[in-house]
């Protein structure tokens, strides 16, 4: 016999039951007793059936799938349970070859200028993963799940999520216990993953916007082309009873009562196509990276120009962008202004207003 392969709901239930101390017993394929451990302490056996077509033949049974009120409970609940995890990054070649050699080509340095490295220490960065849920609501409801990752020693955003998540990585325990680098609280970091969320999703809601008002339009057209059809079957009648010399004061009222509604229907549909959105943190994933802090100073002719700190990431294998410590805006080329300060590109070519201090 093949063995049984199980729908990926399937699976969640098993897991779910076994994982919140319930019970379950499949009694055919596709169709299980579970006992579920509730709030209250009554534990009752519930038939559950995945196929709708099992469901007949078992009086009393519920059909298990996407949008049933049993399925939605136990779904919502997990997600309660996983709001919030810390996972470690493990297998990761904290030993680089050439590691002064690749700092120096990641770097683009004023003429004659080098960097000596004085210190090189492994710590854990933590990259903080936000999974945002959107609800788009018009005239019919749709979710959207939408994840930030912010590297928290930066507080920048990080686009390497599927490497970040590699299942085969990631670990409840370090492989090696190390100190924390300099980071963001997630308080901090919290506001900087919302708005970065909301830009994604003011996009998101300008296109559904646009193709829903665009639906909208067409159905008020087709609405009013329907309510002319009306008025003029409406007029018809009138001119018939005019010949016949019949009484006309009912079509009066008639004539009234189709305009209204059409107002009315029409107002109806474009309330309908208002898009509101709401946006929920779903769950919060930190993840701790062991990454190699590297201190050292840009020299040049023996002399130094200034401290340099830089962070090697050994998942993606590069140097990470370094803050300009004029602007705070990441870069990878550092040149001299006239007062001999180590600063981006774009900050070297302005010239800083006296008494202007470096903000991160
Ligand atoms: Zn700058």
């Amino acid at each position: 016999m093949e063995p049984a392969v199980h729908s990926p709901l399937e699976e969640f239930v098993r897991d779910y039951v076994e994982v919140t101390g319930g019970v379950w017993d499949e009694v055919e394929p596709q169709v299980y007793d579970v006992l579920l451990p509730s709030a209250e302490g009554d534990r009752d056996v519930v038939r559950i059936a995945f196929d709708p077509e099992a469901v007949p033949e078992h009086p009393g049974a519920q059909l298990a799938s996407f949008g049933t009120p049993l399925i939605d409970r136990l779904l919502s609940d997990a997600v309660e349970r996983g709001r919030f995890a810390r996972l470690y990054l493990i297998g990761l070649n904290l030993n680089p070859h050439d590691l002064a050699g690749r700092v120096r080509r990641a770097l683009t340095l004023p003429p004659g200028a080098a960097v000596r490295i004085e210190r090189v220490r492994a710590l854990h960065f933590s990259q903080a993963v936000f999974w945002f849920q959107a609800t788009f609501v018009s005239d019919q409801k749709e979710q959207e799940i939408v994840p930030v990752v912010l590297d928290l020693h930066y507080g920048r955003q990080v686009r390497h999520l599927e490497e970040l998540l590699e299942p085969a990585r990631l670990s409840e325990t370090p492989s090696l216990p190390l100190p924390d680098a300099q980071r963001l609280s997630l308080a901090a970091a919290y506001p900087i993953a919302r708005e970065r969320v909301v830009r994604t999703l003011a996009a998101l809601a300008n296109t559904r916007g646009r193709e829903q008002s665009e639906h909208v339009e067409k159905q008020i057209l087709r609405m009013t082309r329907y309510y002319a059809d009306l008025r003029e079957e409406l007029e018809e009648q009138v001119k018939r009873a005019t010949t016949r010399g019949e009484d006309l004061s009912k079509f009066a009222g008639r004539r009234e009562a189709l305009e209204r509604e059409e107002k009315v229907r029409v107002a109806e549909l474009r309330q309908k196509s208002t898009l509101r959105v709401t946006v929920r943190l779903l769950l919060l994933l930190l993840v701790q990276e062991p990454k190699l802090l590297v201190r050292g100073a840009v020299v040049a002719e023996g002399k130094s120009l200034g401290a340099l700190e830089l962070v090697w990431d050994p998942l993606v294998e590069a140097v990470e962008a370094l803050p300009c410590p004029e602007c705070g805006r990441p870069t990878f080329g550092l040149e001299l202004t006239r007062a001999g300060k180590l600063v981006c590109p774009a900050c070297a070519a302005v010239v800083p207003p006296k008494g202007k201090t470096p903000h991160r």
